[in-house]
């Protein structure tokens, strides 16, 4: 019998200390060259037993070998330049220095598929890869050759299409794509973020995710949300195009957000993956405040269709926090799985 609320992450997981500097976003490198290379795997080992040891059921790599969920991706295609760098506003929210886009976009050979596969012959456990979602790549940029946003989403929709691919055939069972952008450009979603998303997941025969998001504790969403009010509406924006979408399950931040759960009604026959862990904060959870959560989401998502998730990735938070809140992850799922047994 296939197990109820299987559980799982949004994908990141904090790097040991000797592989970057912890607690930090785009941390860099401790290693070189080969070093790197074996240390990275290490990491993904380590991150492997950690989600096998909290009793997560559809793993993940922990992103061991990426410095960042969007720039490691593009920094592998074509098109970008990364030593012409200008300033520009994230998620209307602020400012990075980012790459240009200086000519057309391709991606001349596999970003992660090695990864994946070194992955899968770690485990027989269902396995989730995260990539990011065309749109919020366009985001993270500066685009001096197309100059049209939804061009270059289109464009890269295609690059992703074929990582997608090859991840698939290297046995991913599950593939994400990180659109915190969605929660930001409700027009543009409805107009072409969605239809990019669906080009990604043209001919894939695996099941695929969009993961929406308040994104990581960082000041600038911390500030962000005190601008949103007391209700958090953003995701009512664009459930209903997802949910006549060809995407199979939505991720989204449940827990301590202002998100009025009755919005998960407008996705309704999706499956969901129902973050029931903060990664905003570093009080971890009770395994009955994750219980909460998934009880209330419980109303708006069938039970075969609800995944315990974390509202976003834990790369920023410290090791033993991260492991605490995968462990209350699981408690919480446990005692809501004997409820609907009995
Ligand atoms: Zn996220």
């Amino acid at each position: 019998m296939k197990k109820i609320l299987p559980i799982s992450t949004a994908g990141s997981l904090p790097k040991p200390s000797w592989l970057a500097e912890p607690e930090k976003l785009w941390s860099p490198w401790k290693l070189q060259d080969q070093a790197l290379i074996d240390g990275k795997k290490d990491a993904l080992r380590v991150a492997l037993q950690e989600q096998n040891l909290a009793g997560v059921d559809i793993v993940s790599d922990g992103e061991q070998t990426r410095q960042h969920f969007v720039t490691t991706f593009i920094e592998h295609l074509d098109g970008v330049d990364f030593e012409k760098r200008k300033t520009v506003k994230i998620r209307d929210r602020y400012d990075a220095s980012v790459p240009t886009v200086v000519g057309p976009i391709s991606r001349p050979h596999p970003v992660f598929v090695e990864d994946a596969r070194f992955l899968r012959e770690q485990t027989d456990q269902p396995i989730k890869w995260a990539l990011p979602g065309p749109m919020t790549m366009v985001d993270t940029l500066y685009d001096d050759h197309y100059k049209n946003r939804k061009t270059l989403a289109w464009e890269f929709a295609k690059a992703l299409n074929q990582e997608a691919k090859e991840l698939e055939a290297a046995g991913v069972d599950i593939i994400q794509f990180d659109e915190p952008a969605f929660n930001v450009f409700f027009d543009e979603v409805n107009e072409w973020g969605i239809a990019c998303l669906e080009r990604a997941i043209e001919g894939l025969q695996c099941e695929t995710v969009v993961h929406i998001c308040y994104g990581y504790g960082i000041q600038a969403n911390t500030d962000w949300k005190k601008t949103l009010g007391s209700e958090w509406r953003q995701y009512e924006e664009v459930f209903p195009k997802l949910q006549q979408s060809n995407i199979d399950i939505i991720s989204l931040e449940c827990h301590n957000s202002q998100v009025p759960i009755e919005l998960l009604e407008l996705i309704r026959g999706k499956k969901v993956m129902v973050g029931a862990i903060d990664v905003a904060s570093d009080t971890i959870e009770t395994a009955e405040e994750v219980a909460a959560t998934l009880r209330e989401a419980l109303k708006y998502v069938d039970a075969d269709k609800l995944y315990p998730c974390t509202n976003c990735g834990m790369a920023p938070l410290s090791r033993s926090v991260a492991r605490g809140k995968l462990n209350a992850l699981q408690a919480g799922a446990e005692i809501i799985r004997k409820e609907l047994s009995s």
